[in-house]
């Protein structure tokens, strides 16, 4: 059953009530609804309903305060329309999806282990596997509450296929049930494309992939894209992990090994026992000393976790002067 959105003062799109949150809706009708994250960590796809009734999917999503939630607000990717509803929000063309994003199908093909605690997961849907390099989609694991987001790090192609590299997160519910529970054969509801920090090709500039811990997998999608194309950029990777155990996934990188890639590996804390001989500290710090100013020659491109985002941002935005248009991320929240 379908329910009428109106947007206070902008457009109209209808949602699907049994598969569609909000957010997802908006998307699917081309509507610049704000978003980030996708799965209520983040708060960017904030809303006020003005009439009509929405379900709560994650009643204490930490994306609202208890202030904002007293106020009225709610999240577009947690809500879902019981009826027809205006709602409150400023949108924005800078949010339109790139590529559509549908729920699919996908079967689990293979997985591989990186790591210790990272494995590359292989799934197939039946059709072509449409999304940008860069983007991520949403995986819904069994015995788990709610949707996780996980990045591609394969390019779009014509055999339908979908890799995501995937941590395994002590305790974490949803990453333990695809470890665990899901077997080579068995299906999953995925939902996608997402994401902003796709690879952009309507510039000649040097690429820039600033990778931390699981945020890898989005980065090796965009330097796989930027070296596939027959141009002259240059592709800088820095890659900051823990520990020696992690290099395991860094070795993807010697695949793509050619003339226009440089990588550098950044380890936060080398175990002493073993052998380590690159650099150490954090992955921002690496890219500040090796690469040449002025850094708005390039288009950067980062993906990890929020204090690294942060870190990155600051040194970008506010040190550098780079321009917004040419930073783009995805934070794991
Ligand atoms: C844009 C994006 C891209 C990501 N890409 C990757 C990737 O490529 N590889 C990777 O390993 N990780 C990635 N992550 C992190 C991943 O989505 C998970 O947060 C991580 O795997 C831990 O999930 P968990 O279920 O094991 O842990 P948990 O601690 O059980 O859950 C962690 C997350 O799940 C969500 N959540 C928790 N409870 C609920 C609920 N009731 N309803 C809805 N949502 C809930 C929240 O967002 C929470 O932060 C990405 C995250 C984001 C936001």
């Amino acid at each position: 059953m379908e329910h009428r959105i109106t947007i206070e003062g902008g457009a109209q799109f209808r949602v699907c009530a049994e598969e569609d949150t909000l957010l997802r809706g908006a998307l699917r009708a081309d509507v610049g609804l704000p978003h980030e994250c996708s799965v209520g960590g983040c708060g960017a796809c904030r809303f006020e309903l003005v009439e009509g009734e929405m379900q709560t999917l994650w009643a204490q999503a930490p994306g609202l305060n208890e202030r904002e939630r007293k106020r009225g607000k709610r999240l577009a990717c947690q809500s879902r329309p019981l009826g027809d509803c205006t709602i409150r929000v400023r949108c924005d063309d800078s949010y339109l999806p790139v590529v559509a994003p549908t729920r699919l199908r996908a079967r689990l093909e293979a997985r591989r282990a990186l790591t210790p605690d990272l494995s590359e997961f292989t799934f197939r849907i039946p059709s072509q596997a449409q999304f940008r390099a860069g983007q991520y989609a949403l995986l819904y694991p069994s015995q788990t509450q709610g949707a996780r987001a996980y990045s591609m790090s394969n390019l779009p192609n014509g055999e339908g296929l979908w890799q995501f590299i995937i941590r395994r997160v002590p305790g974490g519910s949803g990453s333990n049930a695809l470890f665990d529970a899901l077997r080579v054969g068995d299906q999953i509801a995925l939902d996608g494309p997402y994401g902003h920090a796709w690879l952009r090709d309507d510039n000649a500039r040097d690429v820039v992939c600033i990778a931390g811990g699981s945020g890898f997998a989005p980065m090796l999608s965009v330097a796989r894209g930027a070296l596939a194309q027959a141009d002259e950029r240059r592709v800088y990777f820095f890659y900051g992990a823990r520990t020696q155990a992690d290099l395991g996934a860094a070795a993807e990188l010697d695949e793509l090994a050619q003339e226009r890639l440089s990588t550098s590996i950044v380890l936060s804390s080398p175990e002493a026992s073993l052998p380590w001989s690159g650099a150490t500290g954090f992955v921002h710090a690496e890219v500040e000393r090796a690469l040449d100013v002025p850094l708005d020659q390039y288009e950067f491109y980062f993906a990890g976790p929020p204090p690294m985002i942060e870190a990155v941002q600051e040194m970008l935005m506010q040190k550098y002067r780079v321009p917004y248009n040419q930073i783009h991320f995805d934070r794991f929240v």
